[in-house]
């Protein structure tokens, strides 16, 4: 069959019809255990019965309004972000990427307002994903990604992965900002050290520079904390968010402090569907469940679980596991064979993980996995190591 979708992805043969929690049924009727997500978006899984019914009646209310107006449901979405977070002021969109321009605009216009318009560079880091617009991309600063694309939007200089030195030397007459994710998840899983957190702070503070968390992938709760940044010490100036904050609906937010935001006046910035009263809905239902007492605590009990569990693995198969890594149920296994082989072994046996940068595989189960899938999973993986285990062994032995 031809596709008339533009074919930027290399799609595996497989296609889901339903979702129930931590399982999804494909269209020849298998079940599969999602350690996928959506890529980090379902985190409360699929087909969340608080969801089901919170979309069921806002559709019979209003969807849509656009910015024109006021939008009360998201007056208490950015209400209640605001109070579970350092932030003062938000602004939705639509996606991941869009939170990210979002950001780097703002953080443009805070300098500008403060009487420093020569300011308008942003450092990032080497293995960062900030998102495919022409600036997020930019922000990456990924060749792969940018190749063939026309000169790179100006105004982004990427430093080695928690450089210190290579950071200070960064800085300039025209940095604005340093942007960064607290654990990169589409570079690999990897976890920013908090003592270099703490000297990008003091760097942005010293220089008046403003500090902006990428939280797209690790907040809403997927490290255990509804926020990233929470457990490491650090107060950022700017966060976005998106992915999870939705649960599968779209959605994407730019946090700020008030006086990083206070170029952001009246005209400097839009968006058509942003925070519209169906989203906005979903957001706050979501918020609601994920901030119940005690719902990360058990994401954070469930996470140490699982990786004690993988460590076990890591262990018995070290021509397979490298590295366990991660924090909370953002966990990365740095795998020896290629990690697209795993992905694939993984999905042999039914269950779905996302591969990353740095030969690492990502398992992102939903918020709510229980104990019992948690076990399944990793019988999963076990029977996949083995399966690559004996492959390589097979390998070695015809070789020799
Ligand atoms: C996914 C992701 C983005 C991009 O989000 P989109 O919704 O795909 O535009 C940006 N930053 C981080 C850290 C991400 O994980």
């Amino acid at each position: 069959m031809t596709s008339h979708l533009l074919p930027t992805y290399a799609r595996v043969d497989l296609a889901f019809e339903r979702g129930e929690g931590a399982w999804l049924i494909a269209t020849n009727g298998e079940r599969y255990l999602d350690f996928a997500s959506g890529v980090a978006v379902n985190a409360l899984g699929h087909a969340h019965p608080r969801l089901v019914r919170t979309i069921e009646e806002q559709a019979r209310k209003l969807w849509h309004v656009s910015n024109l107006y006021h939008i009360p449901e998201a007056e208490k979405l950015a209400q209640q972000l605001c109070a579970a977070s350092f932030a003062d002021t938000v602004f939705f969109q639509n996606s991941g990427a869009e939170a990210v321009e979002c950001a780097i605009k703002l953080v443009r216009k805070y300098q500008s307002a403060s009487g420093r318009p020569e300011r308008f560079r942003i450092i990032t880091f080497e293995g960062a994903f900030h998102g495919r617009t022409l600036a997020a991309l930019a922000a990456t600063g990924n060749k792969k990604y940018l190749d063939g694309f026309g000169p790179p939007v100006d105004g982004f200089d990427q430093v080695p992965f928690a450089d210190l030195a290579a950071t200070r030397a960064a800085v300039g007459r025209a940095t604005a900002g340093i942007m960064i994710e607290p654990v990169m998840g589409e570079g690999g899983v990897r976890v920013v050290p908090h003592g270099f957190l703490r000297a990008l702070r003091e760097l942005c503070d010293q220089h008046g520079l403003l500090l902006i968390f990428d939280e797209i992938q690790t907040g809403i709760g997927r490290t255990g904390y509804l926020f990233a940044y929470q457990q490491t010490g650090v107060t950022p100036d700017v966060m976005t968010l998106a992915k999870a904050l939705g649960g599968g609906f779209p959605i994407g937010a730019c946090l700020a402090t008030a006086e990083a935001s206070k170029g952001m006046t009246v005209g400097t910035h839009g968006s058509t569907f942003g925070g519209n009263p169906l989203a906005m809905t979903l957001g706050l239902a979501v918020l609601d469940e994920i901030t119940r007492p005690g719902f990360l605590e058990k994401v954070r009990a469930v996470a140490l679980r699982l990786k004690q569990r993988l460590a076990e693995l890591r262990d018995r198969y070290p021509a397979v596991i490298a590295e366990v890594r991660g924090a909370g149920l953002l966990i990365g296994l740095r795998m020896i064979p290629a990690a697209a082989e795993m992905v694939d072994a993984l999905r042999a046996e039914k269950m779905l993980a996302v591969a990353a940068g740095d030969n690492v595989v990502r398992l992102l189960p939903p918020l709510i996995v229980g104990e019992a899938e948690i076990a399944e999973a990793v019988a999963r993986i076990d029977r996949a190591c083995t399966h690559l285990a004996a492959a390589r062994t097979h390998a070695r032995e015809t070789a020799s």
